[in-house]
């Protein structure tokens, strides 16, 4: 499904061809052109921000890129990385930067909440707004929505525009790497079922350009702290609880788990889909106590829609196979609820 539209009609186009033209005039008409990704943001965040912010300074355009908050270790190394701004680091400079701005590019998120602190500033900035993204049920919050969920990530969108728009290769190492790594994160490493062979072909587009793979893999995959590893392994020892009966299983980590292990941010991130590989489960959930709420992680396979879970009793959303939520209760309570919601929905949610 493609959506093109404003905030007042969102119509249903079918053709890629059709967007990207709009893409381009807009991108000829625009002075300053900012791109923003999503809170906490992840490989394909990250990699779809850079991969347009490459092709555009390519192009000759002014770019600038704003993230909501810092950017996780495995994500440093990207070219060009070091130029995002943190609005979390440089409020003023980043509200500087939003002001002047005439086309604002949302990467990787369709619900304005996902912008953390910059959602009011944004939301009231006269600039253009144009969301390319892959979740599911965008809110029409921007001027055009470019969402396509049957996507595996949005950097495989944004090389579908950029091949769609750009009358010359326009292919560039650092443009390949960082879609390879928003490809690879969002897919698992081609591990999750929703990828498709128009994304191994982009994919061997890329692997064309000549990138190292086994070093991206090294610095995307292979770079964990010991405190982290060893905090795996306590989360799967101490803290998970299978549910048979209903092929689920969990895992809580309290505040404290949390401190004992030295967490920083991303340490967490894959224990959710540890359960997974459990025969017989087909639904994982991750409580994270966090201060004054819990955030929840779900994972799936199959037809079991964790984002529809989600949104039902956690206030969340997502994709089918990958969402998360929250809970304002304790760790305690919200595990509580959790398994009576669960008891009482398991059938809707997993139809024999
Ligand atoms: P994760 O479990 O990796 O934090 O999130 C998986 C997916 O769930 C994300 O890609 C995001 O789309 C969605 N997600 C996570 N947390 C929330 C949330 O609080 N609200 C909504 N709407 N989606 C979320
Ligand atoms: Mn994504």
């Amino acid at each position: 499904m493609l959506i093109f539209g404003n905030l007042k009609r969102i119509a249903k186009v079918a053709d890629l061809l059709k967007y990207a033209k709009e893409l381009s005039k807009l991108f000829l008409s625009s002075d300053n052109i900012l791109l923003i990704c999503h809170i906490n943001p992840d490989g394909d965040a990250i990699g779809s921000q850079l991969a347009l912010f490459h092709y555009l300074t390519n192009s000759g355009r002014n770019v600038q890129m704003i993230s909501p908050n810092n950017l996780q270790e495995f994500l440093k190394w990207l070219p060009g990385s070091d130029l995002i701004n943190i609005f979390i680091r440089q409020r003023d400079h980043c509200k500087t930067i939003i002001e002047k701005s005439d086309l604002i590019i949302l990467l990787d998120f369709n619900q304005p909440e996902r912008l953390g602190e910059i959602m009011d500033i944004l939301l009231h900035s006269r600039a253009k707004k144009v969301i390319i993204d892959h979740h599911l049920n965008p809110k029409a919050f921007a001027d055009i929505t470019i969402s396509d969920p049957s996507k595996c990530s949005t950097s495989e969108l944004v090389y579908e525009l950029l091949a769609c728009l750009s009358n010359k290769p326009f292919m560039t190492r650092a443009i390949a790497e960082a879609l390879y790594v928003g490809i690879i994160t969002d897919t698992g490493n081609f591990e999750y079922g929703n990828y498709s062979g128009k994304t191994l072909r982009i994919v061997a587009d890329i692997l064309d350009a000549g990138i190292e793979r086994d070093r991206i893999l090294g610095l995307v995959y292979s770079n964990f702290s010991e405190d982290r590893m060893k905090f795996q392994g306590f989360a799967l020892y101490k803290r998970m609880v299978l549910l048979p009966e209903y092929q689920t299983a969990y895992i809580y980590l309290t505040r404290n788990d949390l401190v004992s292990f030295n967490n920083v941010k991303g340490d967490t991130e894959g224990f959710v889909n540890m359960p997974l590989s459990i025969r017989g489960i087909r639904f994982a959930a991750l409580f994270i106590e966090k201060d004054n709420f819990i955030k929840l992680s779900f994972r799936s396979k199959g037809n079991f829609p964790v984002n529809e879970f989600a949104a039902e009793f956690f206030s969340g959303g997502g994709h089918l196979n990958a969402s998360g939520g929250e809970y304002k209760d304790t760790l305690k309570n919200t595990i509580e609820y959790f398994l009576k919601v669960l008891r009482e929905n398991f059938t809707r949610y997993n139809p024999k």
